[in-house]
């Protein structure tokens, strides 16, 4: 699993919504509006935004990321939070029993939850067949070589191998410009 190279994508704060949190803020049978494909073939961003509040701090216009799921949660980075006098946990998508509640405002109402945001942990896709050329498997920790000016090594980096997935590393906005990487990079599997 050595010295294998992986695409690498920037994710920026966004939000993923329940069905029924979706109606709530944007109204009864509402559909969101894909404008862009993202690496994950089942996911995609949406033309639609919500305003957050995050403790103190207000944040506007955050992307919601598509299909709706199971249950709400709203990804920022540790930035983001920084003057809102909460400190959202690193947890890996799903993972949201315990973590902070925050408010979502959309055009037709207002979702108030007690838990849901978290900061993304970082960490790799890759399909069955991926994991097992690289010798990986679900659940497995790798470290991540990224090079240039700003290189820096990711330990810590959760596998997270499924049928539908794509090899690709997700790193949140702030973790990719500590690597100097705007949007889409790439790095290096060293262990
Ligand atoms: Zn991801």
């Amino acid at each position: 699993m050595k010295n294998i190279k992986v695409p690498v994508e920037v994710s920026a704060r966004h939000c993923h919504l329940s069905k029924s949190d979706l109606e709530k803020l944007f109204g009864l049978g509402y559909e969101l509006e894909k404008i862009k494909q993202l690496s994950q073939p089942s996911d995609f961003a949406c033309k639609e935004t919500v305003d957050i509040q995050v403790g103190s701090k207000k944040i506007e216009k955050v992307r919601i990321v598509g299909p709706p799921r199971g249950q709400t949660q709203v990804e920022i980075s540790l930035s983001d939070a920084v003057g809102s006098g909460v400190t959202p946990p690193i947890r890996l998508s799903g993972d949201l029993k315990g973590s902070v509640g925050v408010v979502l405002q959309g055009p037709a109402g207002k979702v108030e939850l007690i838990e849901g945001l978290i900061v993304a942990k970082r960490h790799l896709h890759c399909s069955s067949d991926e994991a097992k050329r690289c010798k990986l498997k679900n659940g497995d920790t790798v470290s991540v070589k990224i090079g240039g000016e700003r290189s820096v090594v990711f330990d810590n980096v959760a596998v997270r191998a499924k049928d539908n997935y794509k090899l690709c590393l997700h790193l949140d906005t702030d973790e990719g410009n500590a690597a100097g990487i705007n949007k889409m990079g790439g790095g290096e599997i060293i262990r």
